[in-house]
């Protein structure tokens, strides 16, 4: 029997992804429109790059500039999202930042602005659109995006590695409370990926000799690489997985 591959469709679906200017959001809004969803990027700088892209291959995207530092733009982004193209299906909460710097040093501001957007903006956003599928009855799809350091310690990034620790356990905390309204949260866990938050790491020749050579698949990843996870997830593919961090890592934890 052939399987029916329309179950990875997002035809008619709208998909909403922060951080969609580069990197692995841009990724995840080019592979959303190629399977077939109405994409809304949000992120602080124009998203022209990803636009471009999705317009080359005749998909529908639009951005919405915002901060997300301070939830406080959260009713911006909603009532935006919702003028663009009516009820948000999918959310992917991808927009990240990392500081590295001995734990010694860390100062309570750059403590403070990772785990705002990295752990309390997931938090609040994805209850904001819950709030509205709560009250719809329709369901929807959280991906948020977690980690290595969401199992590993890491070194010189304590807030980066508390705040992706923490996205597993809202994303099982989330699951456990919305699953029996048809609202699957799940995560990625993506392995060391090719785009600006690891550009530093790379660029020093130690560490990053070090990282490729305990990668089992022998080469980093690239935003194309979580295309086929983010797919999945946001799918009706996925309708019985709920709370889990798949991880798109080359084989990292596998060693
Ligand atoms: P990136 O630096 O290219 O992308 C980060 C995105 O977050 C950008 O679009 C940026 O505009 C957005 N962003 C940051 N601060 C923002 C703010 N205040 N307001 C609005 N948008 C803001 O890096 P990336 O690797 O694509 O990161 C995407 C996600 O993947 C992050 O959550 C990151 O922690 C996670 N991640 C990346 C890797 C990797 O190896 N690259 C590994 C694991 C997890």
């Amino acid at each position: 029997m052939t399987p029916n591959l329309n179950m990875f469709s997002l035809e008619g679906k709208t998909a909403l992804v922060t951080g969609a200017n580069t990197g692995l959001g841009q990724g995840i809004c080019v592979a959303y429109a190629k399977a077939g969803a109405n994409v809304i990027g949000v992120a602080r700088r124009s998203c022209e790059d990803t636009a471009a892209k999705i317009a080359d291959i005749g998909g529908n995207f639009q951005e919405i500039i915002a901060d997300l530092s301070d939830i406080s733009v959260i009713p911006q982004i909603v009532s935006e999202a919702e003028k663009a193209f009516g009820r948000v299906d999918i959310l992917v909460n991808n927009a990240g930042i990392i500081k590295r710097c001995d734990a010694a040093d860390v100062s309570i501001e750059d403590w403070d602005s990772v785990i705002n957007i990295n752990e309390k903006m997931v938090f609040f956003l994805s209850q904001a659109f819950a709030k509205g599928w709560l009250s719809d009855h329709k369901g929807g799809k959280i991906i948020n995006i977690a980690s290595m350091l969401s199992y590993q310690g890491g070194i010189r990034v304590p807030a980066y590695t508390a705040s992706k620790s923490a996205i597993i356990g809202l994303t099982r905390e989330l699951a456990n409370e919305w699953s029996k309204h048809n609202i699957n949260v799940n995560a990625i866990a993506p392995g060391y990926m090719e785009t600006n938050n690891t550009e530093n790491l790379r660029k020093d020749e130690q560490r990053s000799e070090e990282i490729l050579g305990r990668i089992p698949a022998g080469r980093w990843g690239t935003p194309e690489d979580i295309a086929g996870a983010a797919i999945f997830l946001a799918s009706e593919a996925s309708s019985y997985v709920h709370g889990f961090t798949l991880a798109v890592d080359g084989g990292w934890l596998a060693r």
